[in-house]
């Protein structure tokens, strides 16, 4: 792979990282090495899998748990939990958000490496939320398997029939019966939910659609082999299917789990929708970095190596501005997921709110013009299987929606320039 980071014109480490600890210098070294060596050939593995005929797409490649059992013996492996969530370091590495970018990123050059890592989405977010919402009981039984990496898990809160940008229209019940509470809603793009592995799922309903309109929702623990779970059809985006975790279309008919499932208590759901979705928004940002990365190292190697009217690609002024412009738009937003990550990791979550919205914007915008570049370098190869800018880009162009639409984060940057503004004046 060519260097990936401006900075090491010089031949020497990239200026970003010479700042970082020893262990995460190690730990950075590692990860590139061992996707170099192990994700990359099961990139192509899994290409040339699924387009064999008759190929069971839903079923897990015993490739890639081989090698996640090696990532997690060369302890790489739960590297996204924070410090700052988990300060005993009793479940994670103990890295804080910024030391983490730098990994995480390297994770995004292949849409494989986060899984193998077993720092990816939703997994992560819904360890997290059961990390820091879950009782102990809940932690043994649900959070222990996911960071073993022998169970998955998935998230329904996005519904069909209403606008689920704004979470207060989830029309989803959950009603307590007793001891139990029963379950009933239309779920849709339940990533995961697919995959023979997810085990548990973290619905999102409403208990008291009386009350306010932020204490109505409540999130609890459905194990996925309740009855009256029906996975309707998987979902596609742009026609990939995403198999084998997949993008669930899910009823919950009459579905009865115990009282001791609930996160937090009743009614506190937005608090940990808001608590998810700031460290799972930022891992994406992160990964988005290393998409672009990828991106315009393929650009680089394919201009670099085609000849058209009489020379390499590389020599025409207009392949050249659409490199240097990459590069400049991928340094720009690194230094915003930085930044964010670096708030989360000094100020909390709830602080460093409008960075990450800020980079949740940015970032899929700046990948997407990256990859469309490199795509546009390739001709008609880079839309193929061949290369994997097109399931990147399909990727990218998700996370302008999933976790929020751009116009929902641009709500909140402006909201908070009016607020400091009247602050300002008083
Ligand atoms: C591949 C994929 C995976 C996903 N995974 C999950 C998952 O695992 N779990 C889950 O629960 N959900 C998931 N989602 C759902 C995703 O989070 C929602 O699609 C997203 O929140 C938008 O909700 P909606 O689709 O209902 O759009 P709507 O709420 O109907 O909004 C439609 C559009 O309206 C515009 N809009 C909304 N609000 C405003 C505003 N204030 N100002 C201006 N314009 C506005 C935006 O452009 C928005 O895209 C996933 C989505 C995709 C595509």
């Amino acid at each position: 792979m060519a260097s990936s980071n401006v900075s090491s014109h010089t031949g020497q480490m990239p200026v970003s990282l010479q700042g970082l600890s020893p262990r995460v210098q190690d730990l950075h070294k590692r990860i590139k090495q061992f996707i170099k060596e192990h994700v990359l050939p099961l990139e192509v593995l899994r290409v040339q899998r699924l387009s064999q005929p008759g190929i069971n797409r839903w079923e897990i490649m015993p490739e890639m748990e081989e090698v996640k059992a090696r990532a997690k013996a060369e302890g790489l492996w739960n590297l996204f939990l924070p410090l700052e969530s988990d300060p005993e370091v009793k479940y994670g590495a103990g890295l804080t958000n910024l030391e983490y970018a730098f990994l995480c990123e390297e994770m995004g050059k292949t849409l494989l490496a986060p899984e193998v890592f077993n720092c990816s989405a939703p997994d992560t977010g819904n360890m997290e939320t059961i990390l820091r919402y879950g009782t102990e009981e809940q932690k043994q039984k649900w959070l222990r398997p996911l960071l073993d990496g022998e169970i998955r898990s998935c998230f329904a809160m996005t519904e069909p029939k209403v606008a689920s940008s704004d979470a207060t229209n989830i029309e989803s019940s959950i009603r307590r019966e007793g001891n139990h509470y029963i379950i009933n809603g239309h779920k849709w793009w339940t990533s995961g939910a697919l995959d023979p592995r997810c085990k548990i799922c973290i619905f999102m309903g409403k208990t008291d659609s009386g009350a306010a309109k932020h204490k109505q929702q409540s999130m609890i623990l459905v194990p996925m082999d309740t009855p009256g779970i029906t996975i309707v059809r998987p979902l596609t985006v742009f026609g990939y299917d995403d198999a084998p975790e997949g993008h669930g279309e899910v009823i919950f008919e009459n579905v009865r789990v115990p009282v001791s499932n609930i996160l937090l208590g009743e009614g506190r759901g937005f608090e940990i929708a808001q608590g998810r979705l700031g460290p799972g928004r930022i891992h994406h940002c992160m990964r988005l970095i290393g998409y672009a990365e990828r991106a315009l190292e393929l650009m680089i190697d394919r201009t670099m190596n085609r000849v058209a009217f009489g020379k390499p690609l590389a020599a025409q002024g207009s392949i050249q501005q659409d490199v240097a412009r990459s590069r400049i738009e991928i340094e720009q937003c690194r230094l915003l997921v930085l930044k964010a990550a670096h708030m989360m990791d000094l100020y909390g979550n709830k602080v460093a709110a409008p960075e990450i919205a800020m980079i949740k914007i940015a970032a899929p915008n700046m990948a997407l013009k990256v990859i469309d570049r490199a795509i546009q370098a390739h001709g008609g190869g880079g839309l193929s299987m061949d290369f994997p800018l097109a399931p990147m880009f399909s990727a990218a162009r998700t996370l302008r929606l999933a976790d929020g639409p751009d116009e929902v984060h641009l709500r909140v940057v402006a909201r908070i320039q009016y607020y400091l503004a009247r602050q300002a004046k008083l």
